[in-house]
């Protein structure tokens, strides 16, 4: 679904991706993890072309996204994208997120986005909260409509850029929860996150990067239960 060769990316004199192979097979899901300031989010931004990519290429559902003849707007369709900051639109409500994407993208007609706008929060677990405005939503909530949006696109593989990162601890486990059920639905996932319980129980492979490189990566219990370099021993300690 996703791969990435040999991708390389600078801002000015920085090099921020300096060679990095990775390939996401079709259901899929793996996990990104590293310290901050290693190339995570950069490397996201440039699988959906967010980033220019300064070398390297990038294929994504068989289009290549580095290549300057691709349909982006086409590619980017394809690809559901979560962050941090879950950046809904304050002034519709939690239906109104998910059924405007679809009709302005999709040209899906209204009854047609209000059926699977539907559909997709009660797959998050927030049928009840289908008229309420995000500002009366808990971040966890918000971070759920912003998932159900990204669903509502029918997406053939999700990014998501530390999606529970900014919520507050008791809000997490909901959010991981959707994220651990899309998982088990077959979902093609590439995953940054700082959960390491999510990552070794929900992960297919664990990605460890540093420095703008992959330092080592395989299935969650050798990744994290026994690291192989010293980097990633480190940077696991740091985080117990
Ligand atoms: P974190 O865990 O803190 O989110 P990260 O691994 O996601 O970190 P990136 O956000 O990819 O790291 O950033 C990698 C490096 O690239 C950092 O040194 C950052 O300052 C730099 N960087 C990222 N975006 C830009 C930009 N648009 N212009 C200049 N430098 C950038
Ligand atoms: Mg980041």
């Amino acid at each position: 679904a996703i791969e990435v060769r040999g991708l390389h990316k600078s801002f000015g004199a920085l090099e921020v991706l300096s060679g990095i192979d990775l390939s996401v097979a079709y259901g899929e899901v793996v996990c990104v993890i590293g310290p901050s300031g290693s190339g995570k989010s950069t490397l996201l931004r440039c699988v959906n072309l967010l980033e220019a990519p300064t070398s390297g290429t990038v294929r994504v559902a068989g289009d290549e996204v580095t290549d300057p003849d691709v349909d982006i707007d086409r590619v980017r369709r394809g690809i559901g994208m979560v962050f941090q900051s879950f950046n809904l639109f304050p002034h519709l409500t939690a239906l109104e997120n998910l059924t405007l994407p679809q009709r302005r993208v999709l040209g899906r007609d209204k009854a047609e986005a209000a059926r699977i706008g539907r559909e997709r929060l009660a797959r998050v677990g927030l049928t009840d909260k289908e008229a309420v405005y995000p500002a009366k939503l808990s971040g966890g909530q918000q971070q759920r409509v912003a998932i159900a949006r990204a669903l509502a696109m029918d997406p053939r593989l999700m990014l998501f850029d530390e999606p529970t990162s900014a919520l507050d601890p008791e809000l997490v486990g909901d959010v991981l929860a959707v994220m651990r059920s899309l998982a088990d639905e077959g979902m093609t996932m590439l995953v940054v996150t700082h959960e390491m319980g999510f990552a070794r129980e929900v992960a297919d492979r664990v990605v460890f990067m540093d420095g703008g490189v992959v330092v080592e990566q395989g299935p969650p219990d050798r990744v994290i239960g026994s690291p192989a370099h010293a980097r990633t021993r480190s940077f696991l300690a740091r985080l117990l």
